[in-house]
């Protein structure tokens, strides 16, 4: 999508953002929006540089600013480096967007302690070292004027609050966002950081392809969204870029559900 002038363009002006698991679905597409709103993005990939080149070239064509940085957000040397890639790309940071998980699904007696310790590394361990090197490199940046100095969101689920048999690492690991995000940010608080969660509901993106790529698996999603349609990549992007934005500078230690009404339990539409 070309970078159009409206009035969001100016939203992140002169913010230095670092999006982990930016590579593919809803990174690459918060990367983007937060560099249609004018932040300079570093493009954390894991796996595929090839995707993240190709997120870095659409974002520098619109005009933008962007660098791809390879690391595994679950190993405390590589986030360190990441930080630091971003402050030496940008002159430093302002922005961490926690985004990085997968899924390794399997029912409690079958679930291996490699894949329990798999998830919980990625989806909440690296989410607390990202969010530890961020706010020490927050430290050392400038106050602003009254201002958050840092903004971070974490990429969180419904599954924050909705059990899920059968996944029972992944929604632990998104608990574990919930509670380790509001501490943070009580914590952080004063400092004028601010710290919040997206919570997307079923969103169409490499990580659940196997169920909305069947018509039975999509459909069976549409029974969950009471709001009939499945969530775009862009849907939870336009939220992120709003949340790391000085326009939501009295939110902290609040989570925002993207999730077409997922967590109102549609299940009792019609009475139950
Ligand atoms: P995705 O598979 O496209 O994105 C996950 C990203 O994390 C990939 O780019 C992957 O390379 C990266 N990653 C995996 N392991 C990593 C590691 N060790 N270090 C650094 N990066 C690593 O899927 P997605 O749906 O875009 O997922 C992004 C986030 O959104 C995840 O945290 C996921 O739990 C969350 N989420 C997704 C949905 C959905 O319906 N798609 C719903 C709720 C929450």
């Amino acid at each position: 999508m070309p970078m159009t002038k409206n009035s969001r363009d100016r939203l992140l002006e002169g913010r230095r953002a670092l999006v982990t698991g930016a590579s593919s679905g809803i990174g690459a597409a918060v990367a983007e929006d937060l560099a249609r709103a004018g932040a300079a993005v570093a493009v954390n990939y894991h796996s595929d540089r090839k995707q993240a080149e190709e997120v870095v070239a659409r974002i520098r064509g619109a005009g933008g600013q962007a660098v791809a940085l390879e690391g595994d957000v679950s190993k405390e040397e590589a986030v360190i480096g990441l930080v630091e890639g971003t402050v030496e790309a940008f002159g430093g940071i302002d922005l961490l967007v926690a985004n990085s998980g997968i899924q390794k699904d399997a029912a409690l007696t079958e679930m291996s302690l490699q894949d329990w310790q798999a998830v919980i590394s990625v989806n909440l361990t690296g989410q607390f070292l990202c969010c530890r090197e961020a706010v020490r490199a927050f430290r050392k940046g400038p106050e602003r004027d009254g201002k958050a100095r840092g903004s971070i969101v974490c990429m969180s689920s419904v599954h924050e609050v909705i059990p899920w048999a059968g996944h029972v690492n992944y929604a632990a690991a998104k608990g574990g966002v919930r509670m380790m995000m509001q501490t943070l940010a009580q914590e952080v608080a004063a400092e004028r950081i601010r710290v919040n969660a997206v919570a997307p509901g079923a969103i169409r993106t490499p990580i659940n392809e196997d169920v909305w790529s069947t018509k039975e698996g999509r459909e069976a999603m549409l029974r969950l969204i009471p709001y009939g349609r499945i969530g775009e990549t862009e849907d939870v992007a336009r939220v992120v870029t709003w949340l790391a934005s000085d326009e939501a500078d009295y939110v902290t230690g609040t989570t925002l559900f993207v999730d077409g009404g997922m967590t109102l339990h549609a299940s009792f539409i019609g009475n139950g």
